[in-house]
């Protein structure tokens, strides 16, 4: 297929703030979004044309799908029917097979590692004599996940000693889930790669992320990590990416664990989607993840992905936001605020990406 003209129309499942820097993004290419989404959020202010509707109201998401050009999505968590019935009607990229994998622990570590991908060690848990074999075979301390709708370190009990096993299960639901082995790691990166139409990638510098309360707080670019593990890393994603026969960016995130390890990166997880982790980007880059998504998903050549300058991307969480005024008037830095009026404590406001002088690879 040819790229789409500017003037088509990219349609977009999911309308919060990934939604709203992609629409945002394309705008500049001259391309329309239509926005469809079971409740109103950031991604409606800025969208050419928006739709509410049930996710499971599969009419409706085809109806949707015959005023776009190609559907894409900004969650993991689209309901795989959905993306089915979309893909009916348009195009969808990423594909369903992404989404299948990435939203569920289970079908995700396992697809990883038959990649021969270093993944922590894993089993099944879906009763107590199964939790209780799985903490025998891992040791322990362990951290047990729910398979399906973790987030933001949400879905997951740590559990350090034989007494914590008795209600583990019970602090996630009693949910299907994973029993995961504990994975000691210098530090946490992700690497956000670009595959387009043609199965060309293209890879963005791999920042170094840490969290607060389970929630990305810093991506900080370069990362301290050496050039060989940098370009293991790149690899690594680049096989998943092209294992999916992926289209638009997806994000790999990895522990880091040194390369005198044995494994020195071990993929804990993917999202089949822009990612906060590549927020800076669009301060950072000439061409930002979500420009790049755009582009991959109508079938555009590529933008460059390399860096102008070093970043420190900084979420704004809850009452964080309160301090925009301050904020804007900092020099070297860009403010991006997703127009949520609640600033609830946890929640994702906006973020504030502080450059400098590029220095490294
Ligand atoms: P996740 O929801 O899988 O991203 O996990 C949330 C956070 O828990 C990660 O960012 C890590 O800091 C930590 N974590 C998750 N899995 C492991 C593991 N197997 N070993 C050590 N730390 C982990």
């Amino acid at each position: 297929m040819s790229a789409l003209p500017p003037g088509s129309t990219i349609g977009i499942l999911g309308g919060g703030q990934l939604g709203r820097m992609l629409a945002m993004a394309a705008a500049r290419l001259g391309l329309r979004c239509h926005i469809y989404s079971d409740h109103s959020g950031p991604a409606f202010d800025v969208a050419a044309a928006s739709t509410l509707g049930a996710y499971d109201d599969l009419d409706t998401v085809r109806r949707f799908a015959e005023t776009v050009d190609v559907v894409t999505y900004e969650f993991e968590n689209v309901p795989c029917a959905t993306a089915e019935a979309a893909a009916q009607v348009k195009p969808v990229r990423p594909g369903v097979k992404a989404l299948e994998v990435a939203q569920d622990r289970l079908v995700e570590k396992t697809f990883i590692s038959g990649l021969a991908i270093p993944v922590a060690p894993f089993a099944k848990v879906d009763c107590d004599a199964s939790l209780n074999q799985a903490a025998g075979a891992l040791g322990l301390p362990a951290i047990l996940k729910t398979r399906r709708l973790g987030y933001d370190g949400k879905g997951q009990v740590r559990i350090t000693s034989t007494a914590d096993l008795a209600c583990a299960r019970a602090a996630i639901a009693n949910a299907p889930a994973i029993l995961e082995g504990m994975v000691g790691f210098e530090i946490e990166v992700s690497v956000l790669v670009v595959r387009g139409l043609s199965g060309e990638m293209r890879f963005y510098d791999i920042p170094h992320n840490t969290h607060a309360n389970g929630i990305l707080d810093t991506s900080t670019v370069p990362a301290p990590i050496t050039h060989e593990t940098r370009e293991r890393a790149f690899a690594l994603a680049g096989t998943i990416a092209a294992a999916l026969d992926y289209v638009g960016v997806l994000a790999v995130e990895m522990f880091a664990c040194g390369e005198a390890a044995s494994a020195p990166l071990i993929v804990n997880e993917i999202a089949p989607r822009v990612h906060n982790s590549g927020h800076w980007t669009i301060d950072a880059c000439a061409v930002n993840q979500f420009e790049n998504h755009i582009r991959a998903v109508a079938g555009w050549p590529l933008g460059p992905a390399e860096r102008h300058s070093n970043a420190v991307m900084t979420n704004l969480i809850g009452a964080d936001v309160d301090a925009w005024e301050q904020l804007a008037a900092e020099p070297a830095s860009g403010l991006h605020l997703y127009g949520k009026n609640d600033p609830r404590p946890g929640r994702k406001m906006g973020h504030i990406t502080r450059i400098s002088p590029k220095t490294g690879d």
